[in-house]
């Protein structure tokens, strides 16, 4: 008999190898240190293994943890003030963000990253600014993280624009900006047994200078650091790339040669048919944040057609004033129930397909495979455990149609996390986070956003949501 330290056993187990879901009716894991030492029959496993701790997972559904492949949550105090309105950076979001700081902006991320976790999510590609004050929440909260400091030339002094015109760009800003993302780096990287790495993070390629893009990206190959990067996020990005660069954002990125598999591609909401496929096999890979690009652009990107040119996709939630929530339980859905509509094709993004994006394909795409993603000996013990109990889980069948990943996917809300790990580590329990106290962060949080919308008032001058909770309608 082999030691471990933990033994899983008799749970319904989605590993995600193979072709589909990779289903075992009577599953078990064995977890050494941070690893995954072997997945099998529950039968097979307990003659082989002895552990320290043995989970029943008897009525519980055990699969990958999700990845949320782009989330800011330095935004999250912002929720709800943001949607519902046409030029939603412009009049929703900066007229807060001007009085949002790094300090208050982390209160916020601290209760976001808890919302997430709570829904399953274990690992998070995030992008904000001011990352090395939120990094230390993922550090007290034991979820992986690979974060990008958010690098642009906008200056801190920027006033109210109007819709279509340039924006100032301050390269010295940009500059600031990307030697805090190498400072990140270097501080960062590579922590807690490699669950915090460090990205490069421009904001955009509208957003930020041509020779300071050409030197983060230099930066970020040095380092053998991928790009994290909003890529034709809208309309309004290729119409300041068009006014200002002459040309649109792929084939800008294409001429400085930055399209390739170390640049995840976020959103391409305006990418053409022929911009995707050219990003598509360049191996970059495309992240779709379908709840967010919904709500803010109410478009569905192109995230078929990229697929279809053998790309490689994950699913992000973004960030919550345009979303408005931080679950990949919603992503998984709407990712399913747009591409559907938009093709009029019931068939279109199968349960099993979009699940596979946020779990295997979604590490693949965020350049994790190697660790996460699937219960496979030899990765990270990134698992969570699902009540089959639950009333929206609830009839689980097993034959002849099985209905456990149609009924995650449909019907699940996140609620019906029991338990989520990471490393092995235990990080969410009973349904609640192990790692700080809930209550306190969501008082801190509501605070600093009172502070932040108190300040932000004559700002809201021309919002739309400011008139409307004038006239009682919010
Ligand atoms: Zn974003």
């Amino acid at each position: 008999m082999k030691s471990v330290d933990t033994l899983i056993t008799h749970a319904r187990l989605l590993t995600m190898e193979g072709p589909g879901v990779g289903y075992m009716p009577d599953g078990a894991v064995a977890i050494k240190g941070d690893t995954i030492e072997a997945a099998g029959p529950s039968e097979e496993l307990q003659r082989q293994y002895t552990a320290q701790r043995y989970l029943d997972a008897a009525g519980d559904i055990i699969l990958p943890g999700f990845i949320d492949a782009h989330i800011h949550t330095g935004l999250a105090l912002l929720r709800g003030t943001a949607q519902d309105m046409e030029h939603w950076m412009q009049l929703g979001i900066w007229p807060f963000r001007r009085h949002l700081s790094e300090g208050a902006a982390a209160l916020g991320a601290l209760v976001n990253i808890m919302e997430a976790m709570k829904a399953g999510t274990t690992t998070f590609c995030d992008y904000n600014s001011g990352m090395n004050q939120i990094l230390p929440h993922y550090e007290q909260l034991g979820a992986r993280v690979r974060a990008a400091e958010t690098i642009h030339s906008l200056p801190a002094d920027l006033g109210p624009l109007e819709p279509g015109e340039l924006y100032p760009l301050n390269d010295t800003v940009g500059a600031e900006r990307l030697e805090a993302n190498a400072a990140l780096y270097d501080q960062w990287h590579g922590r807690w047994n490699d669950r915090i790495t460090v990205m490069f993070g421009p904001q955009g390629p509208d957003l930020i200078g041509k020779e300071l893009l050409l030197e983060t990206a230099h930066e970020a190959r040095q380092r053998g650091a991928g790009l994290h990067m909003h890529v034709a996020q809208g309309d309004r990005e290729m119409e300041q790339m068009e006014k200002r660069w002459g040309c649109r954002s792929p084939q800008y990125l294409d001429q400085l040669g930055l399209l390739g598999p170390d640049l995840m591609a976020v959103h391409l909401t305006e990418a053409s048919a022929s911009e995707t496929e050219l990003i598509a096999r360049s191996g970059a890979s495309m992240i779709y944040c379908a709840g967010s690009i919904g709500i803010i652009d109410g478009l569905v990107p192109p995230i078929a057609a990229f697929l279809d040119a053998g790309g490689r996709a994950a699913l992000g939630s973004d960030q919550v004033p345009g979303n408005n929530c931080a679950s990949m339980f919603n992503e998984m859905k709407l990712t399913a129930l747009f591409n559907k509509i938009k093709q009029g094709r019931p068939q279109a993004f199968p349960a099993w397909k979009v699940l596979r994006l946020a779990t295997i394909e979604g590490a693949e795409a965020i350049g994790l495979a190697d660790t996460i993603g699937s219960v496979k000996p030899g990765k990270r013990a990134d698992l969570i455990a699902l009540d089959a109990d639950a009333p929206t889980l609830n009839p689980v069948l097993e034959g002849p149609v099985r209905n456990i990943v149609p009924n995650i996917v449909y019907s699940a809300r996140g609620s019906e996390v029991r338990w989520s790990m990471v490393d092995g580590d235990m990080i969410v329990e009973h349904g609640q986070i192990t790692g700080a106290d809930e209550k306190k962060a969501i008082k801190a949080a509501q605070a600093a956003a009172e502070a932040c919308a108190a300040a932000a008032v004559d700002d809201l001058r021309e919002s739309p949501l400011k008139k409307w909770t004038e006239q009682g309608y919010l």
